[in-house]
């Protein structure tokens, strides 16, 4: 739908998990400016410099106008009739596993929706995975075990309510700026509120900490498994809460107490002075308020899901969930991660909060979507689904809004299974990424604030993205895309969509469907949305979930009552083992740390192209201490070469003390169309938690020398 010449229009950023809402100024089927949506809970009018950016990233001299069948402009009913076909040949020989898709955390909840409703109980696999598995898997995991379903308990105003706020792994300044802004708002209000921040760098975050503990990479569990012992050994156990709602206690601490009886072995696992470990200790232990925010630095681990349980664990021991200021806390990447989570984004779940791990839960699903084909068993997750395209196991991917090779670790040889596979399919708003140019088929897709659909926040807000100008050339929006695929495969009726508000109503009836027990316990349930009108749905107000007839304004925080969402209502602390990261650095390797700079959005393929944007650092670099400097005979200033396996990343040397020894950062974003020799996700190596199957980017052994 399209608006009047001249107006302005409010919707949602579309980068960060913030999830702010913005209000587009609109001229002549343009955005000519825009600000924050002061109504919007999240930002309350701030934006950050990307999406303040937002008008000027519109008319991308790259984008996708028309579909392309082998290098060359075709119409939409012959590049779609090419997929379906060979998706059809190649289903018929190697059966429904022989298939892929890999989605994003950029497409919108109902986007998602019914991509995997296509795939999962039509084509009949579970092999579509999502770029989220790279962003936040470990925390789906650690919620799951913790509480019985992955949800988010806290809300973004427990970031100000709180005493003492706990951000572990989480550059807030650069990853979720206006998050940052709230706190360091907090902060100048009350500077008695303390702020601690655990990072092996000295990040832009740390300017409004009270203390910085610059941990050794990857021990982020000693630290918390210490945290539950001198919470023991002080008394600071709310023994009636666990007693009330919590099992687990005796052996998580059995586990935690054996592994780090003390502060000073907590500063000596995690090479920290004692002192500060135990003055965080004592900040936590003698505060009600406490939220404990983790991010990147804690998901993007072999250890990840045990991370984030050590964390949620000192939470549970102490009663401080479900209350104002007080909430362990994780922050999501991307604009549409939860929401993704929501529809059952990954390869391992179905929708609604439901899993494999349930065959009613598989039953209900397929009732529900009267799927003739209904997959039985979970798919392959990121990393496993690329190394099978190389394997030859599966032979037709479809990739929608994300660039993965740039993105997946090990991205040289993602590079080579797409060039190996039989079929490869494309459809973003970009023509030109990595991933796009080894595809037979490329689809064009509409972006930012041509499409219309809902996203989900970090604190589970659900906002719509207004869909107000007409999309360029031929461009469609991937719920179209999908249906036109899926009536293409034979599934008309069942993809018949004419408006977003259809998945959404259908989205909405799932997640409560059955009994309200049973939608209950999945945590995720918008019952209440289930009949919205189109006009409603048009000008939906941001609303955090569970959206039920009991709470039919959204639910702000989630546990207040100590119900959980396992099937006795408790909550669990779960025994965790600490581990380090599994590779440790060579003698002549140093620990390469990967990340997001302040200005830049995932592989630049929309922020690259303004101007303003790229002014903040314009060129790839390496973060490296002086004594490092010396040791690899590197120069400041000059180029410095890194490497893993066969890959290289070429980046100018920024000398700094925020390094630890041993140890360089380098931005994730650049790749074959600003600077084709520095992918740093083709240096990380393809190792990943085994609870969740996410990679460890934060931590990868890589030699360095100067250029
Ligand atoms: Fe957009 Fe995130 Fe910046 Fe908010 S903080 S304006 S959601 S990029």
């Amino acid at each position: 739908s399209t608006i009047a010449p001249s107006a302005t229009v409010n919707t949602t950023c579309c980068y960060c998990g913030v999830g702010c809402g913005v209000s587009a100024e609109v001229k002549d089927n343009r955005v000519v400016a825009v600000k924050g949506n002061q109504e919007h809970p999240a930002n309350l009018g701030r934006l950050c410099v990307k999406g303040s950016s937002l008008h000027e990233t519109q008319a991308s001299p790259d984008r996708l106008l028309t579909p392309m069948l082998h290098g060359k402009p075709a119409d939409w009913d012959a590049a779609l009739g090419f997929a379906a076909e060979k998706f059809q040949d190649i289903i018929a020989e190697h059966g429904p596993d022989s298939v892929a898709f890999y989605l994003s955390g950029q497409l919108l909840t109902e986007d998602y929706y019914i991509a995997n409703k296509l795939m999962k109980g039509f084509i009949g696999t579970a092999n579509i995975d999502t770029n989220s598995r790279l962003c936040m898997a470990s925390a789906v995991v650690a919620h799951k075990r913790a509480f019985g379903s992955d949800a988010v308990p806290g809300c973004y105003e427990d970031l100000e309510q709180t005493d003492v706020l706990i951000l572990v792994g989480s550059n807030t300044a650069y990853a979720h700026p206006v998050v940052y802004q709230r706190i360091a708002r907090a902060k100048e209000l009350r500077p008695e509120m303390q702020i601690v921040v655990l990072d092996p760098r000295r990040t832009a975050t740390c300017e409004i900490a009270d203390v910085h503990l610059p941990i050794k990479p990857g021990s982020d569990a000693f630290f918390f498994n210490g945290l539950l012992q001198y919470l023991q050994q002080h008394n600071h156990v709310d023994h009636a809460y666990v007693a009330a709602h919590c099992n687990g206690f005796d052996e998580t601490l059995a586990a935690a107490s054996q592994q780090v009886p003390t502060p000073t072995a907590a500063a000596d696992f995690c090479e920290v002075n004692p002192k500060d470990v135990e003055r965080v200790y004592r900040l936590f232990a003698e505060h009600d308020k406490v939220v404990t925010v983790f991010s990147q630095g804690v998901n993007q681990s072999s250890s990840g899901v045990d991370k984030g349980n050590a964390l949620i664990n000192c939470h549970l021991a102490t009663g401080k969930i479900g209350k104002p200021g007080a909430t362990p806390f994780s922050i999501t990447g991307q604009p549409n991660a939860m929401g993704g989570r929501e529809v059952g984004g990954l390869a391992n779940q179905l929708a609604a909060h439901m899993g494999y791990d349930n065959p009613e839960s598989i039953e209900r699903v397929e009732r529900f979507w009267q799927a003739p084909n209904m997959a039985r068993r979970e798919g392959l997750k990121a990393v496993d689904m690329f190394d099978a395209i190389h394997d030859g196991k599966i032979k037709a991917v479809w990739v929608m809004a994300t660039n993965p090779a740039v993105t997946m670790p090990d991205a040289g040889k993602v590079r080579e299974a797409l060039k190996k596979c039989d079929l490869v399919v494309v459809s973003d708003c970009i023509g030109n990424t990595d991933t796009a140019k080894l595809a037979d088929v490329v689809l064009p897709a509409s972006t930012w604030s041509e499409k219309h659909g809902t996203v989900t926040n970090s604190e589970r807000c659900i906002s719509l993205q207004q869909g107000f100008l007409q999309p360029p050339g031929e461009a469609l929006h991937d719920w179209q895309i999908i249906a036109r695929f899926a009536a293409t495969l034979g599934f008309a009726k069942h993809f018949n969509y004419r408006h977003p508000v259809e998945i959404f109503r259908e989205h909405a009836a799932l997640s409560a469907l059955d009994n309200t027990d049973s939608a209950a316990l999945r945590g995720f349930n918008i019952a209440a949305l289930a009949n919205i009108s189109e006009q409603d749905y048009q000008n939906l107000s941001p609303i955090q979930w569970p959206v039920t007839a009991d709470a039919p304004k959204g639910t702000k925080r989630l546990f207040a009552d100590g119900q959980f969402f396992t099937a006795d209502r408790r909550a669990r602390l779960v025994p965790v083992t600490a581990r380090l990261p599994e590779k440790a650095a060579l003698p002549n390797q140093v620990i390469m740390n990967t990340g997001r700079i302040r200005d830049q959005w995932h592989t630049m393929s929309r922020t690259g192209t303004a101007a303003k944007l790229l002014g903040h650092v314009d060129e790839p670099y390496i973060d490296v201490h002086p004594d490092d400097i010396a040791r690899f005979g590197l120069c400041a200033g000059d180029l410095a070469v890194l490497k893993n396996r066969g890959s290289v990343y070429y980046g100018r040397v920024k000398p700094t003390e925020s390094q630890r020894v041993g140890e360089v950062f380098v931005p994730m974003h650049w790749n074959g169309k600003y600077a084709s020799s520095s992918c740093a996700d083709a240096l990380v190596n393809p190792i990943v938690d085994p609870l969740c199957g996410q990679p460890e980017f934060k931590h990868s052994p890589v030699m360095i020398k100067p250029f």
